[in-house]
């Protein structure tokens, strides 16, 4: 038998061989999903209780590895392994336990009142049905907790699931394998596919999948939409985001520049709902700039081996590239830069330092799309309403940020900005809230995922509407019409709708003249 080919895991922080995994074939795909699909069928009927027990087994392997698994995610990232913990062993720990715990309230029968009078015989349910196999397809940022959010919301919900993580963190997606292996699911429900991705989309679609969760870039998700049109495939998407934060002139001034610092830089900015623009009100700009300046030179940068550092490298070479060429643009058409000093430019690895952009415009790559990377631009603005134009102004719409003491206000612009989160006070953290959904407006994706909606979208509703009265044989609307039936039927309108009592008793006395075909059939 020939050899597989594998792919090399590497260190971007470092440069270190960390492993290599070995690629599989478009027909195992195939096969994975043909017997998640056999194992599916015995799973959606175990009872919540059962697939609870078995979300907790996954949760206390995961309690149980914590180390080895913040280790793996920065070894593989370039992350820190405090943000390896924060924002991914955290939130799959709490997600776990959220599914486990609410899907029987959330997919449980559900009874349905009649809508009106002529109806009162039927008495209707609703069932949320598994989807059958969830496919999923998750990005390299966050490589721990994007998929696994997806797997045990998938799994609660009674299907089967086949994952593909990326090229750049197959070792994280071995942890994944274990962690769900410790669950004790039925052989053949769960499979890890490691497919590149320049083939993965169209076989994933032919696989025989149910529904398709994707999260990663537009572009991937626009062709990934086109070939499930194609099927007619539900799916789902995930997208990119160009974040704003609004720092108005009553914020807590060192609290936003926190926040920015966190939202901005963590993971190196390379997170979806990370901070990329921020829009400041002019009567703080001097002092929000200054602090935020100040703290981004503060930050220590390198690879995570002595505990010592408070962001790492990029993940790949190609986004380090990127970045580079955004902070050219901007420069070259005017903006000025803070730029930090202390960290590993120059050395082995994926470094960009930290960077703070000011005097840009809208004319700039920074701000016009998604940077990924560890920059922010900061805008001086006039007032609030400029802020919140600028910030509607992407055709990305993933998440934003409203700063203020006064909460009222807060809401007030939140209820101006088109994006699927605003968070007061915060920003990018309810990515980690199971309880939230998460999803963004415009290029930023499609459906939701997380929280209650999550659990559903992994499933169908089937209604089933039944008759509860037997002596009533027949419906006023059957067979046979004629135009005594009308009058009665448009009397029935009458009765339900019409403004005047007059009018109600001439419509109850045209349907009281039909109402006896009741009882005949
Ligand atoms: P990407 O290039 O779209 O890749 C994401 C995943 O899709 C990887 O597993 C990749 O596999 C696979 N893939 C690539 N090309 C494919 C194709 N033609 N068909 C099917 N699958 C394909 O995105 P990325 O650069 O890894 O991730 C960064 C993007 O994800 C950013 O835009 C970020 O904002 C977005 N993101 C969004 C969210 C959200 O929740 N909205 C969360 C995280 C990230 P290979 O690695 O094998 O190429």
């Amino acid at each position: 038998m020939p050899s597989r080919t594998k792919v090399r895991s590497i260190n971007p922080a470092t440069g270190e061989l960390l492993g290599s995994v070995p690629v599989n074939t478009q027909r195992e795909l195939t096969a994975a999903v043909a017997a998640s699909h056999a194992a599916q069928a015995a799973w959606a009927r175990y009872s919540f209780a059962e697939r609870r027990a078995r979300l907790l087994r996954m949760r206390q392997f995961v309690m149980d590895h914590i180390d080895e698994i913040a280790a793996m995610i920065s070894s593989e990232t370039g992350k820190s392994r405090m943000d390896a913990l924060s924002t991914e062993v955290f939130p799959v720990a709490t997600a776990l336990t959220f599914y486990a715990r609410e899907a029987e309230r959330v997919l449980s029968r559900r009874r349905v009142r009649p809508g009106s009078i002529l109806t009162v015989n039927k008495r209707s349910y609703i069932d949320r049905v598994p989807m059958g196999v969830i496919g999923i397809i998750s990005p390299w940022n966050y490589p721990f907790a994007i998929p696994m959010h997806e797997v045990a919301m998938a799994l609660m919900a009674g299907n089967g699931v086949v994952l593909k993580v990326a090229s750049q963190t197959l070792l994280v997606g071995q942890w994944i394998e274990r962690v769900v292996r410790a669950g004790n699911l039925p052989n053949g429900l769960f499979s890890l596919i490691n497919l590149p991705g320049s083939v993965a989309g169209k076989a994933f679609i032919d696989s025989g999948i149910d529904k398709l969760f994707f999260t990663g870039s537009v572009p991937v998700g626009k062709e990934l939409m086109a070939l499930a049109a194609n099927r007619l495939l539900p799916i789902s998407l995930e997208l990119g985001g160009n974040d704003a934060m609004i720092v108005c002139a009553d914020a807590d001034i060192p609290r936003a520049v926190g926040g920015a610092l966190w939202a901005g830089f963590s993971n190196s900015g390379q997170s979806c709902a990370a901070v990329e623009r921020i829009f400041v009100e002019k009567k703080v700009y001097d002092e929000f700039l200054t602090l935020l300046a100040d703290r981004v030179m503060k930050l220590r940068q390198g690879a995570d081996t002595g505990w010592d550092i408070d962001i790492g490298s990029l993940t790949t070479r190609s986004q380090l590239e990127k970045v580079k060429a955004i902070v050219q643009d901007a420069v070259a058409k005017g903006a000025r830069m803070y730029r930090n000093g202390n960290g590993a430019d120059g050395t082995k690895g994926f470094f960009h330092p930290p960077v703070v952009l000011t005097d840009v415009t809208p004319a700039m790559e920074a701000m016009r799309g998604e940077v990924f990377g560890p920059l922010v631009s900061v805008m001086k603005v006039e007032n609030v309403d400029e802020a919140i134009e600028r910030t509607n102004a992407s055709d990305l719409g993933l998440a934003a940020s409203v700063w203020t003491r006064d909460r009222a206000k807060a809401r007030t612009i939140a209820a101006r900005l088109e994006v699927g989160s605003v968070m007061i006070n915060d920003h990018m953290m309810s990515h980690g809230l199971a309880e939230t959904p998460w999803g963004g407006f415009k290029k930023s994706g499609l459906g939701r995922t997380h929280s209650a909606i999550g659990l559903e979208a992994m499933t169908q509703p089937r209604v089933v509407i039944d008759d509860i009265l037997p002596f009533i044989r027949r419906d006023l609307w059957w067979y046979p019409h004629t135009r005594a039936v009308y009058d009665g039927l448009k009397g029935a309108l009458q009765l339900l709708f019409a403004q005047s009592f007059g009018a109600k008793l001439s419509g109850a006395l045209k349907l009281g003249r039909i109402a006896p075909r009741i009882f005949h059939p």
